[in-house]
């Protein structure tokens, strides 16, 4: 199914914008980026991404996409808490949550970023994340144009 996921995010980021009363901004550098995806799935990427930007961080959340050669990018950066070295390369595990005490106030469960890689990688895409400790988080999914 062809997807214009510029369209996808505008409504994702509104819905959270308006139900949150969050400042969520989407920086696109094209206005239709099309991609071969399954519209539902790829929403529910988007939608746990944005998420926990939200959860894990106060201030304003940013989304950018780009397009590079066969791939298309989507990025979702927060100015929060951001995530421990230590635990960094378990966030993807099922179940798996960072300062459990913490977090239980969010009431996740942990799967959230497992459906998210899972989704990701059966469009054969991948996703990353970039963190630095007091200063926010970005998660970066690639998926492939075709
Ligand atoms: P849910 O399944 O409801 O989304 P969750 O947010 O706990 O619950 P995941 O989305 O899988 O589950 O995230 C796993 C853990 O990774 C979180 O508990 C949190 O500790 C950490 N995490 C995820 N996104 C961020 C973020 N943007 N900033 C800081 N920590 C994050």
């Amino acid at each position: 199914e062809s997807v214009n996921l510029t369209a996808l995010l505008q409504d994702c980021v509104r819905a959270f914008s308006v139900t949150y009363d969050r400042d969520i901004q989407l920086f696109s550098t094209e206005n239709k980026l099309e991609g071969r995806v399954d519209r539902e799935k790829i929403n529910q990427v988007f939608y746990i991404l944005i998420d926990n930007a939200c959860k894990y961080s106060q201030d304003e959340v940013h989304v950018y996409t780009d397009s590079s050669e066969g791939y298309i990018q989507v990025k979702v950066q927060d100015f929060g808490e951001g995530i421990p070295e230590a635990d960094v390369e378990r966030i993807f595990d099922r179940f798996y949550r960072v300062d459990k005490a913490r977090s239980r106030d969010n009431g996740g469960t942990g799967l959230g970023l497992s459906i998210a890689k899972h989704i990701v990688e059966s469009h054969n895409g991948i996703i990353t994340v970039d963190t630095e400790l007091g200063n926010g988080t970005a998660f970066t999914v690639k998926l492939p144009k075709s």
